[in-house]
């Protein structure tokens, strides 16, 4: 049995014409012999719209009434799909997260999948039925709604695609695939016929906001066959395979920049051991995610300076945590800086070409541009640059790295 699952996000599915258009491409997917399951986001705008009414109600709301606010956006999607599809002699229904079900842990706003069961919408193929899932929604074992997070759609589109064994999960959205930058940022940046899961993971927790970066993951451990294309235009994507079965000559594979970073500098700290233990178990706690680190040596005062990159948004949280543990950890001054901008070089190449970082750092430096913190991975270096300059990183490093159309 060919199943195939299409995914249509916000943009895709923002008004009834569009809506009625993408039904135009289901039916070709069903007139091609193949088992459909299409999933759906919330019309554009809709779930910002909802987490407005949400907080104008109140400031305080359960996370799991949240959830049941938000989710509807995908309810009302999933049946207006269905609808349209009906008009064109498809026969189909829509599926809530509960009705197929798609089980989740008990978190609400942010909740982790744990199974989702195949057998009710098995029993639909057999009357020739699509399924249209509303996505970003499950339900937990205490029997309410869940949803997966911001832009989880993705997520729901590539676990269902990994639980039916699918052939393919094609994720259909406004732009026409992953480039090797920002296209609006670098007018040179070009769109990639393939990416392997791994680059693809690095770009996407890199801040770029193609898929979301949970989805990339599963679909990696579960081997999905999955390809990002554009719901506007007919053209052919990019493919997101498997290592190994990748062909690219180029070097690197793409530039991602993230804004929201703040650099924390801890100045003074005695150099003695279970220090950084103290510090960033105290931001664990909180969930708050520490990116880059990098401690300087202490030569003979026997103090050095810790210096750390956290979200932007998590920085006044992490100050409160941070000042109350001074006494205890004995640092002299918590100076933080927001105007920072982390650029990542990613590509698989790195495990056996060297010379990347030597390009990068050149560039940088002819450009006059100061690097602040640096790290690495396997197939990635990043950089924390001022955010005055990260255009002008992003352009040279793409023309540097051979990457400009
Ligand atoms: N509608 C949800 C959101 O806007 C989920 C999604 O679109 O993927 O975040
Ligand atoms: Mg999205």
């Amino acid at each position: 049995m060919n199943i195939v699952v299409l995914k249509f996000g916000g943009t895709s599915v923002a008004d009834v014409p569009q809506i009625k258009k993408i039904s135009y491409k289901i039916k070709s997917e069903v007139d091609e012999g193949n088992k459909v399951i299409v999933v759906v986001s919330a019309m554009s705008g809709v779930t910002n719209n909802l987490i407005e009414l949400v907080n104008n109600t109140s400031e305080l709301a359960p996370y799991s009434e949240y959830d049941v606010v938000l989710s509807s956006g995908e309810q009302v999607t999933a049946a207006l799909l269905t609808i349209a599809l009906n008009n064109l002699n498809i026969k189909g229904r829509s599926w809530l997260g509960w009705q197929v079900p798609i089980i989740t842990e008990n978190t609400y706003g942010k909740a982790v999948i744990e199974e989702i069961k195949t057998l009710n919408i098995l029993e639909s193929f057999k009357n020739n039925e699509v399924a249209i899932i509303s996505g970003f929604q499950g339900i937990s074992s205490e029997n309410r709604i869940t949803t997966l997070g911001r832009g989880g759609s993705d997520t729901s589109a590539v676990a269902i695609a990994a639980a039916f064994s699918a052939e393919r999960c094609d994720i259909y959205t406004d732009v026409d695939g992953v480039y090797t930058t920002d296209p609006r940022i670098v007018k040179s940046a070009k769109k990639l016929e393939s990416i392997t899961y791994e680059e693809m993971l690095e770009l996407a927790s890199q801040g770029a906001k193609v898929l979301q970066t949970r989805s990339v993951a599963l679909g990696m451990k579960y081997g999905v066959n999955l390809r990002v294309l554009s719901s506007f235009e007919d053209l052919p994507g990019t493919h997101i395979l498997k290592e190994g079965s990748y062909m690219e000559k180029s070097e690197i594979s793409g530039i991602a920049h993230s804004l929201n970073e703040a650099k924390v500098t801890l100045s003074g700290v005695p150099d003695k051991p279970g220090q950084a233990a103290q510090i960033f178990s105290a931001l664990a706690d909180l969930s708050i995610n520490v990116d880059m680190i990098v401690q300087s040596s202490s030569i003979n005062e026997g103090s050095t300076d810790i210096t750390f990159t956290i979200p932007e948004t998590d920085l006044k949280l992490a100050e409160r945590t941070i000042k109350k543990t001074q006494e205890k950890i004995g640092f002299k001054k918590f100076i933080s800086e927001t105007n920072v901008v982390k650029i990542s070089v990613v590509g698989n190449a790195m495990r056996t070409q060297s010379g990347v970082a030597k390009t990068m750092f050149e560039t940088l430096a002819k450009n006059q541009i100061n690097i602040h913190v640096i790290s690495t991975s396997e197939i990635k270096i990043s950089v924390l640059i001022s955010s005055d300059y990260y255009e002008l990183a992003m352009r040279s490093l793409h023309s540097a790295f051979g990457l400009d159309a």
